[in-house]
């Protein structure tokens, strides 16, 4: 597990051991304050920790000050070359920035740019991207690991060596190779939180599989903070996905995850469609849970007496099980109407 230092965004701890943060980036134009936020909304309903947008010119940047107030999450600033965007969102309530040091039009910016978010203590996301690298690093390393993670570390530099060390750091590639292998270097360099991304990913499906496959190498490690997927689709698949990969690593900290098997020619009920009714019935269940829905007797009694709670199926039947022990034999019709009921119990939520 790495560790890294913890950093604050709005009031969220990021880093430091705190729970991994999954973040979306709104695809509204920021100056629409009222599609804005019910983006934002829609997007923090269905598990967005911190939301990010883009501002590209004034009228951006001023709108953040009336989105804030309608908004409960922290707000990104996503900001390019002009430095008093990033001043103007500052002042205007953006819990962080994310900008690119290097590209802001030298020092005198840069230190206004830090005074700012000092005074505010707004953190800033330093985002380097393997499309935009620099020539000299290009030159020296082409366009490898190596010169992403030193161009990051460059970025940082110029931070630290201004007494600013409220920090996190990105390094987006569309590779998934090259970003495992990116943030393990950088991973290795510092210890400042890491926002984790696979950029330009794709579409809903192939953009989620990229993502997982990048995520998971890294998170296994203790390596990442935050995570967003990127898709080219609605921000809310975004969220979703990331919900769904943080499950699949058991570092959600809320909600269901549903161990189902396969099915197989011992399968004697309907189990495709059980296990889809109960997953779709306990996807608002807040409490963090492990699920098991099994199609027999082979594997189904032991991976329910492993999960919190379960269903291990027989011939038009299903055994339930919870915290290990057999409560009792319900009818097939039955099982999924039961197992909620237990749920129920078990938290205390209504489903
Ligand atoms: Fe087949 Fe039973 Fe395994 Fe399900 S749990 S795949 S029914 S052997």
């Amino acid at each position: 597990m790495k560790m890294t230092r913890q950093i604050k965004v709005g009031n969220l701890p990021l880093g430091g051991g705190a729970p991994i943060l999954v973040q979306s980036m709104c695809n509204t134009d920021t100056a629409d304050v009222k599609n804005t936020v019910e983006q934002i909304n829609a997007l923090a309903s269905a598990g967005c920790d911190i939301i990010r947008v883009a501002v590209p010119d004034f009228e951006a940047a001023s709108a953040i000050a009336d989105i804030k107030k309608n908004i409960t999450i922290p707000l990104v600033a996503d900001i390019h070359f002009d430095y008093r965007l990033a001043v103007e969102a500052a002042k205007n309530g953006a819990d962080k920035i994310r900008i690119n040091p290097g590209n802001i039009g030298g020092d005198d910016k840069l230190r206004e740019v830090i005074a700012v978010c000092r005074d505010r203590e707004i953190p800033i996301r330093v985002g380097v991207n393997s499309g935009s690298l620099d020539r000299e690093l290009l030159k020296k390393y082409g366009n490898t690991p190596k010169a992403l993670a030193e161009s990051a570390m460059r970025s940082v530099g110029l931070l630290c060596e201004r007494g600013f060390e409220n920090i996190c750091i990105s390094i987006k590639s569309s590779d998934v190779f090259k970003t495992v292998q990116t943030y393990r270097l950088v991973a290795d360099m510092c210890d400042f939180p890491l926002h984790l991304g696979v950029t330009e990913a794709g579409s809903a499906e192939m953009g989620t599989i990229k993502s997982a496959a990048a995520f998971g190498a890294l998170l296994v490690d203790g390596i990442g903070d935050t995570i967003r997927v990127s898709l080219t689709d609605d921000p809310l698949k975004e969220v979703i996905a990331a919900k769904k990969i943080l499950k699949a690593l058991d570092l959600h900290t809320s909600g269901v995850n549903i161990i189902s098997c396969p099915t197989c020619g011992r399968t004697k009920v309907d189990l495709i469609s059980l296990a889809q009714n109960i997953e779709k019935r306990l996807s608002g269940v807040k409490a963090k849970l492990n699920v098991a829905v099994m199609g027999c007797a082979v594997n189904g009694p032991g991976e329910a007496k492993e999960a919190d709670i379960g269903i291990a199926c027989g011939k038009g039947e299903g055994l339930i099980f919870k915290r290990g022990e057999i409560l009792y034999k319900v009818k097939e019709e039955e099982l999924a109407d039961k197992l909620i009921e237990e749920i129920e119990k078990m938290t205390g939520e209504k489903i």
